[in-house]
């Protein structure tokens, strides 16, 4: 039988570009796609052509003969390829595996005389013997079989039986040996069975019968018993899905195949070394000269599926295990959508944790809202405007308004509960607030069920709908009986204080005052005695006696008027403010205090503003601060010569206040002006020092300041404002 079948030769690759394009020989022990040396064509050709400083031409031939025993029948096979090169050489055979590589040692002469050989794929176990051949230089492997088998042990430790698939061409048959010399003294305990003289399918159905803590190793089968041959890996591939038992093989390029792994023969490895050594022969370096270390089996590494289907946990894997097949984790198979799904959710996150900030944020707002709103004793009212005119309050408000129940309520509900007095005044507030869309506050009086009444402060502010109508107004209402019960006691001890200051002053004024009394009551007397004596002597006539009489009762309306003033002053009476002429009561405050200033030779000026407006003040509290700041400002002037005693009284106005400034050129203010407001401070013997502080709560009382100032040229001044009374 002669060998002719499967001999050819291809161009596998054109080279462009400039330059001697050199070309390789690729030749292969049992075709170009056998593994494991299709991984190390391979990756020898893709280094070849990256590395390369020229262009490479690969050509290829595949031997096929492997399969067979017997070199004789190689004749046709050569004598092909001597015909086909005819004379011309290649620049480089690089022969796969160690058929080819003993093909091209066999036939160098004849067909590739003084062409470099570089041998790989090969075991070194295969290539001993060829280190004579100058020619010849190799990237050899170095299969470590007891490593493997001790790989196999650390993955099943209580393996017992390891069966070994090999087929019955020459490369399957020197594996075989190679298996059985170097495997039994490293599997101890463990019983070898050879599977070397099966078919392929007899070794199927046993595979698919093995005992338990069994294995299977792959050695090499290219050929069975039955001489069928079998292409590529495609036996192992027949084999592994039959098996009981998990398959182990030699070469990294078993691993897809269906092995479970270990340390393997790095065949791709071996192509790119190859491919570094080509170069160098190509450069025209002796391929004696090259000597390359053999290839080692590579850092251990499984095929997790084989891992998972047989049940071996990952920790028995040596520590620098590399694993793969592993399926893709989310990440690496759908990168983007993780990407973008991470993105939303993160998007999502952000915006949930938003929401439930805000909310809670909302809830604790709304939380201290009702809190102070609670605390401040506050009821929250809404009232709609329009055909309902509901009102809705909080319990608070309910309350406060002894209005109970949980519905809504009427309007007119709300006014049943308001005092009738004070009807009109709440009427005209709430549509002051509807009409302007402003807030609006009042305080009135309210009656309870009982009868009780309280004092209430009421502020609302009107809502707009979507027309920009008003349709409801929101607002609070608080309980201050309290404050106004305060505030009317408040006043009535500055009423007391006041009139206890009115006493104190009439005892100063009592001296001027007899004076002023003196004189009308003189007066009568004198004229009373002189018409008595006159109609005693019958000496007057009824003109005369009229006269007299009409004197008298002059004399006596001087008195009265005196009288009454001192009665208005001290009489105990409640304020009652009411719109004034200031000049009106400054003139009234002379009059009454003209004696004194008789007696202590004072001179008053006084300048007043034209048209002065009105203000809103109480008339006796008014008198009373101008009888004070007059009083004080005599007392100033009392040790000064007479004619050096004055005191000038002016007015005037902004339009919505009007002053009046009290100046003397006395003694001026001895401490810090405004000190003589505090109560009970005087620099007087037998002062008391409470006038200026009942002047300050008379004013500040009436919505006013006061003020008391040293001017530059001496003296004393204070002046005071009150605002002016609305112009009716
Ligand atoms: P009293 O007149 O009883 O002392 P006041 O409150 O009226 O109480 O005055 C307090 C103090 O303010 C006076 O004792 C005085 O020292 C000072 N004072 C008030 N008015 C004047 C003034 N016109 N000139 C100088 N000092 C004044």
């Amino acid at each position: 039988m002669v060998l002719l079948g499967c001999g050819s030769l291809l161009l596998a690759g054109s080279a462009a570009g400039e330059g001697h394009v050199r070309q390789v020989l690729l030749v292969h022990s049992y075709g170009s796609e056998f593994a494991p040396f299709s991984q190390t064509s391979a990756a020898f050709r893709a280094e070849l052509s990256r590395i390369s400083p020229q262009p490479v031409e690969f050509l290829e031939t595949s031997l096929e003969m492997a399969r067979f025993d017997g070199i004789e029948r190689e004749e046709p096979l050569v004598t092909y390829l001597e015909s086909l090169f005819d004379g011309r050489k290649p620049d480089l055979v690089v022969p796969f595996g160690a058929p080819a590589l003993m093909f091209c040692h066999r036939n160098r002469e004849r067909l590739f005389p003084a062409v470099p050989i570089l041998a790989t794929g090969a075991d070194k176990r295969r290539v001993s013997g060829l280190e004579e051949d100058p020619w010849i230089t190799s990237v050899h492997f170095e299969t470590d079989l007891p490593a493997l088998a001790l790989g196999i042990r650390r993955l099943l430790p209580d393996l017992r039986h390891l069966h070994v698939v090999a087929g019955t061409a020459p490369v399957d048959r020197f594996w075989e040996e190679q298996l059985r010399r170097e495997w039994p003294p490293v599997l101890d305990g463990v019983k070898i069975h050879w599977l070397s003289d099966k078919a392929l399918p007899e070794i199927r159905d046993e595979l698919a019968r093995l005992p338990a803590r069994s294995a299977v190793i792959y050695g090499i089968m290219t050929r069975d018993a039955a001489g069928v041959s079998y292409e590529h890996d495609s036996a192992l591939t027949k084999l592994r899905p039959a098996s009981r038992a998990p398959v182990f093989g030699f070469a990294e390029e078993h691993l897809g195949a269906g092995t479970v792994g270990g340390s393997l023969m790095g065949t791709r490895e071996g192509g790119r070394i190859a491919a570094g050594v080509a170069i160098r022969l190509l450069a025209g370096e002796s391929p004696a000269a090259i000597d390359t270390p053999s290839i080692k089996p590579g850092p251990p590494q499984y095929n997790w599926r084989e891992l998972k289907h047989w049940n071996i946990p990952l920790s028995r894997l040596p520590a620098n295990s590399t694993i793969l097949y592993r399926p893709p984790g989310l990440w690496q198979s759908h990168r983007t959508i993780v990407l973008v799904t991470m993105a939303a959710l993160a998007l999502q996150s952000v915006w949930i944790v938003l929401l439930v900030a805000a909310r809670r944020r909302a809830r604790e707002s709304g939380e201290n809202l009702r809190l102070a709103v609670d605390a401040a004793q506050v009821g929250i009212f809404r009232h709609e405007i329009g055909n309902s005119d509901e009102i809705h309050g909080s319990s608070k408000w309910r309350d406060l308004f002894d209005l109970p129940g949980t519905g809504p309520l009427h309007i007119r509900d709300v006014f049943e509960r308001i005092h009738p007095e004070d009807h009109a005044m709440v009427r005209e507030s709430m549509d002051r607030a509807l009409q302007t869309g402003r807030e609006s506050e009042i305080d009135y009086r309210m009656v309870r069920g009982d009868g009780e009444l309280r004092w209430v402060s009421s502020r609302w502010r009107a809502e707009r709908g979507k027309h920009r109508n008003i349709v409801r107004t929101r607002g609070a209402s608080i309980d201050i009986t309290a404050r106004k019960r305060a505030e009317a006691e408040h006043a009535a001890r500055r009423e007391e204080l006041a009139r206890l200051h009115r006493v104190a002053t009439l005892g100063e004024l009592s001296g001027a005052l007899a004076h002023e009394l003196n004189q009308p009551l003189g007066s009568i007397l004198s004229n009373a005695q002189a018409a008595m004596r006159l109609l005693s002597r019958k000496e007057i006539t009824a003109a005369e006696f009229h006269e007299i009489l009409g004197d008298i009762v002059t004399a006596d309306q001087r008195a009265a008027a005196v009288i009454k003033r001192l009665r208005a002053l001290f009489e105990q009476r409640e304020a009652t403010p009411q719109a004034l002429d200031p000049h009106q009561c400054i003139r009234e405050v002379l009059a009454l205090l003209e004696p004194d200033m008789k007696q202590r030779e004072m001179i008053i000026s006084c300048r007043f503003a034209d048209k002065l407006p009105r203000v809103h003040a109480d008339p006796i509290q008014l008198q009373q601060v101008i009888l004070n700041l007059f009083g004080n400002a005599m007392d100033a002037c009392a040790g000064l010569p007479p004619d050096e005693r004055r005191i000038s009284v002016r007015t005037g106005s902004d339009g919505d206040h009007v002053f009046v400034e009290v100046e003397d050129n006395g003694t001026g203010f001895s401490a810090a002006p405004e000190e003589s407001f505090q109560p009970f401070h005087t620099t007087k013997p037998g002062g008391m020092g409470m006038g200026l502080a009942v002047c300050k709560a008379v004013i500040t009382a009436h919505h006013g300041t006061i003020t008391a100032v040293s001017p530059p040229g001496g003296g004393a001044m204070v002046r005071f404002t009150l605002p002016c009374a609305p112009s009716s």
